[in-house]
């Protein structure tokens, strides 16, 4: 791929989205995935994974906060989380603000994401990386899950779709794992795509989460670079008042934590948990 030529996505069939290459600044065929880091006019460096936009400069902040604070503010006196993927270092920075948090591990599939993403989007990771809190583990998420001895009180799944490595991350055996190392009164939650494209992903994961968790919903959020309309959160635990918090509370918690952020704020986490009727019609009727 050139300068000056066109990047079309490829996740949908028939319908997408596509970008100006105005510079290529990386590609590479890593061990697991096809890795490209370019810039581009309207969303500046943007980095796909297989035909995927995985991340943009100018979105990437909507995404971030709210797969973080989200659960973070909702828990309230959480130590410990687990990122799996996350290899551009934004969901990390996010994470890294939360000063009371004691333990952050991420486990990687793909070190060669870390290492380019560090040069090259280096707005996303901003040092979290050096946070001394911070473990990074090169494995696929669903065997470290599923072998480690550690617990933790929030699990955030920032992965690809389920397809190539990410698939691995959307099976029973995955849930089940986060379920295994998650401690008394702990959160899951993911990345489940745009759910008007990808409802039976949402689906799915519903049932699936539904038989390791009490409480399986979702919240959204739009992010311009994950198009098709808003993208749903898979969020699962065994409290269903951690989803249930009201405004104040919130509040109170988020100028605790001395936050500011740019498009989390206590009002959307507690609007962010109302889901579209087509989508609560298509749980329901897969019970
Ligand atoms: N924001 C993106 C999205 O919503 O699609 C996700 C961004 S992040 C770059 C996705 C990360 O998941 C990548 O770094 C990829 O290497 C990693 N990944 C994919 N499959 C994985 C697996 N089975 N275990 C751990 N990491 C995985």
């Amino acid at each position: 791929m050139a300068q000056n030529e066109t990047w079309y996505e490829t996740l949908h069939a028939g319908f997408g989205q596509y970008f100006s290459v105005d510079n290529v600044l990386y590609r590479e065929k890593t061990e697991h995935q096809d890795l490209v880091i370019f810039e581009n006019a309207a969303m500046g460096r943007v980095m796909a994974l297989d035909g995927v936009v995985q991340t943009t400069e100018r979105d990437e902040f909507i995404y971030h906060e709210m797969l973080t604070h989200v659960p973070l503010l909702a828990h309230g006196a959480a130590k410990s989380v687990l990122i799996i993927g996350g290899g551009d270092g934004g969901m990390l920075r996010e994470v890294c603000r939360h000063a009371q948090l004691e333990r952050i591990t991420m486990v990687e599939i793909d070190a060669d994401v870390v290492n380019f993403c560090k040069t090259w989007l280096p707005n996303h990771s901003a040092g979290a990386y050096d946070d001394p809190r911070f473990q990074l583990v090169i494995d696929d998420g669903v065997n470290f899950v599923t072998q480690t001895d550690q617990t933790f009180d929030l699990i955030i799944s920032d992965c690809t779709d389920p397809i190539g490595p990410g698939e691995s991350l959307f099976t029973s055996a995955f849930y089940a794992g986060c379920k295994r190392c998650l401690n008394d009164n702990g959160i899951f939650v993911a990345q489940n795509g745009v759910c008007f494209l990808q409802q039976d992903e949402a689906v799915t994961s519903h049932t699936k989460l539904g038989h390791y968790f009490g409480d399986v919903s979702f919240y959204q959020a739009a992010i311009p670079t994950y198009y098709g309309g808003i993208m749903t959160f898979a969020w699962a635990s065994d409290n269903p008042a951690l989803r249930q918090l009201d405004v104040g509370t919130l509040q109170t918690r988020f100028e605790a934590a001395g936050l500011t952020c740019r498009y989390y704020n206590p009002a959307i986490h507690t609007g962010s948990f109302a889901l579209p009727q087509y989508l609560l019609n298509a749980l329901s009727a897969n019970g």
